[in-house]
């Protein structure tokens, strides 16, 4: 066994603290991954905090996972010793369903194996995730990360940025296409970002409206203050595509409003409640209100190598681990830019 450093959940109220635990010897096909960096994901607070029901403690959170390879199993052909990788939401999945032939892993239709609060495919051991020293796996859920990025912006590219990607390409988002991205957080601004780049006009749709110049920087067109009806009315029918990343109950119903006929909302946002829709945003305008979950290995790659090209990383706000705990507080009050990232140089001093 490895022994691994980090920090963890004990229960949904304890928040994170220090906590020793083993990563296994590596098989014949696992990558030992020293970790460099770990983005801190909304989704780490949601489930940190028991708010998706699901939760199983001890949990160490963290799946925007960049780091080095230290070593390597006998039979692993596509990673050596020093190359610089990422492990994303997911380490396993059955790789033999449908979903997996077709590398959306994360549709496998016998469960993808989180990278942390899952279970291996031995249907027992609990799997732990980024916020720590070290992690094992295998190489087919490993990721190339860019030698050109900075390895602390790119670590959100994990989640962050293979979420926001992904629907963008699915639905085919383009030149031209006039483009919603709601909430300018971690999500939504890495959405801002492939959107603009795509060639879309983009709105950046928002709460604060203190985040405005952000907004423009980061790629965006235009901006709109959701609170404001009056702002909004003026943009009803305009928008081909709209990209909701919120993690808490808003109204969905204003957003359906602003799609012109035949438009598409795509929820990549997951909050604890259920949202109230009613039927007549979307019948009106035979409108289309869809979810998307990251994104397969082989895409996560193409996104990775995309970000590679053209030089996109994530804004960060880069933070030693004893920080964590006042970092989802800060999250959750919409005071973060854009992605805290932990330095795991910080657990060993
Ligand atoms: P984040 O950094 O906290 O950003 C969320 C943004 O939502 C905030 O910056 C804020 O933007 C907006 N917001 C927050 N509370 C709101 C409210 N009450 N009403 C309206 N807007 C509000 O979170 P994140 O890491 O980007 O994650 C966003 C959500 O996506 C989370 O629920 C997370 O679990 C989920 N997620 C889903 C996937 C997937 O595969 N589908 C992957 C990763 C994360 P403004 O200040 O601009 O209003
Ligand atoms: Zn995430
Ligand atoms: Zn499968």
């Amino acid at each position: 066994m490895i022994k691994a450093q980090g920090y963890a959940a004990q229960n949904a109220q304890s928040g994170l603290a220090p906590f020793t635990f083993d990563r296994r010897d590596p098989g014949d096909h696992d990558v030992v991954i020293k970790i460099l960096y770990c983005g801190v994901c909304h989704s780490d607070i949601h489930q940190v905090r028991g708010e998706w029901g699901n939760s199983t403690f001890p949990m160490v959170p963290g799946h925007e996972i960049v780091g080095r390879v230290t070593g390597t199993g006998k039979g692993v052909t596509k990673f050596r010793q020093g190359d610089l990788v990422g492990v994303g939401c997911f380490v396993d999945s059955c790789r033999e369903c449908g979903s997996c032939k077709e590398g959306v892993e994360q549709f496998c239709e016998g469960g993808m194996v989180l990278t942390y609060n899952g279970v291996e495919r031995d249907g027992k051991t609990p799997t732990f995730g980024g916020y720590a020293s070290t992690i094992v796996t295998d190489e087919n859920y490993v990721l190339r990360v860019p030698e050109g990025l900075d390895p602390a912006a790119a670590a959100p590219l994990l989640c962050a940025g293979i979420t926001t990607y992904s629907p963008l390409r699915h639905w085919k988002v383009s030149a031209g296409q006039r483009v919603g991205v709601v909430g300018l957080g971690g999500l939504g601004h890495m959405g801002v970002k492939f959107a603009a780049s795509f060639g879309a006009e983009v709105t950046v749709i928002s709460t604060s409206a203190r985040k405005e110049a952000d907004a423009r920087r980061l790629g965006a067109n235009h901006f709109l203050v959701s609170s404001d009806p009056s702002a909004l009315a003026k943009q009803a029918g305009s928008f081909d595509f709209i990209l909701d990343t919120v993690s808490a109950t808003h109204d969905v119903n204003a957003l359906l409003g602003l799609l012109r006929r035949d438009g598409t909302i795509v929820l990549v946002g997951a909050p604890e409640k259920p949202l109230p829709i009613g039927a007549f945003g979307l019948v009106m305008g035979r409108k289309t209100l869809a979810g998307s979950l990251i994104g397969g290995i082989k895409e996560t790659q193409e996104m990775l190598d995309y970000c590679g090209e053209k030089g996109i990383t994530s804004d960060v706000e880069v933070i030693p681990m004893q920080q964590v705990n006042e970092a989802y507080d800060r999250t959750v009050k919409g005071d973060v830019r854009y992605r805290f990232v932990i330095d795991m140089k910080s657990l060993s001093v």
